[in-house]
């Protein structure tokens, strides 16, 4: 099955509303080329989500949001729930980024809520898993995958808007370090099967991302890579020119 592909940039904790003019700039350099085959999304910060969503309406660059909690409302100072990113604008909502998890303890129950949330709210939950590098010098990349992935897709995640997952392993995330191609196809290769024993044939359109120190110059070679359905990109979705190559590679 052919799945389209989709490039989405999470802006973590960076961007002041100065960071809106990339999305201009993106926009223009998106209207001078073909159209893209990918779908394109941003993640800015969420103090940035309702005014990025105003500056992207209509351009075919769709916004998420970087977490939501499991709850639609209550008394949880500091945090955001999935119908506030929806009514921000978001399509997206990133859930499970290994950043969460080392810094926020979330466990992949947790993890599973939040998007069982962001589907609640009509948004499409990108549900991050990956291993760190002592996991997977131990040889344990494969299992420590499998289940964050039983324990954070949530059942019935086919109904509804769908989901997204991120490969995404620890040490390549910001250290200018990637996996190997092979590594990658290995790694969305097991995940796909995953999917497809789990929610038969609909597991074959999931997209399933790789993200980790993905640039200009390595894009095109990860997104060639079989099984690999577009990028979570991190820093160099911080630039437009840098994002606009990675999606140009797509
Ligand atoms: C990320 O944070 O999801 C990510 C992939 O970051 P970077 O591209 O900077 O490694």
């Amino acid at each position: 099955m052919s799945v389209r592909s989709l490039i989405a940039g999470n802006w973590k904790m960076n961007g002041l509303s100065g960071a809106l003019d990339e999305l201009d700039k993106l926009k223009r350099l998106m209207a001078r080329g073909p159209a893209p085959r990918a779908d394109i999304a941003v993640c800015p910060p969420a103090t940035l989500l309702a005014a990025a969503s105003r500056h992207l309406a209509g351009s075919g660059i769709l916004t998420g949001g970087q977490d939501c909690h499991p709850d639609p409302s209550g008394a949880h100072t500091g945090d955001l729930s999935a119908p506030m990113l929806a009514d921000a604008g978001a399509h997206f909502v990133i859930v499970g980024h290994s950043e969460r998890r080392t810094d926020h303890g979330e466990t992949d129950a947790l993890v599973a809520a939040k998007a069982r949330a962001g589907q609640g709210a009509g948004l499409v939950p990108i549900i991050c898993v990956g291993e760190t590098e002592a996991q997977r010098q131990a040889g344990a990349a494969g299992d420590v995958v499998t289940r964050q992935l039983a324990g954070s897709v949530p059942d019935g995640a086919m109904d509804g808007p769908g989901f997204v997952i991120a490969y995404e392993p620890v040490w390549a995330i910001g250290t200018g370090r990637t996996a190997t191609t092979a590594d990658i196809a290995a790694m969305h290769g097991l995940i796909r099967s995953l999917l497809v024993e789990r929610f038969g044939g609909a597991g074959a359109g999931v997209q399933i991302l790789y993200g980790g120190s993905m640039k200009p110059d390595n894009a095109a070679a990860i997104l060639a890579t079989p099984e690999v359905n577009g990028g979570l990109v991190g820093g160099a979705s911080l630039l437009s020119e840098s994002f606009h190559a990675i999606i140009s590679a797509a």
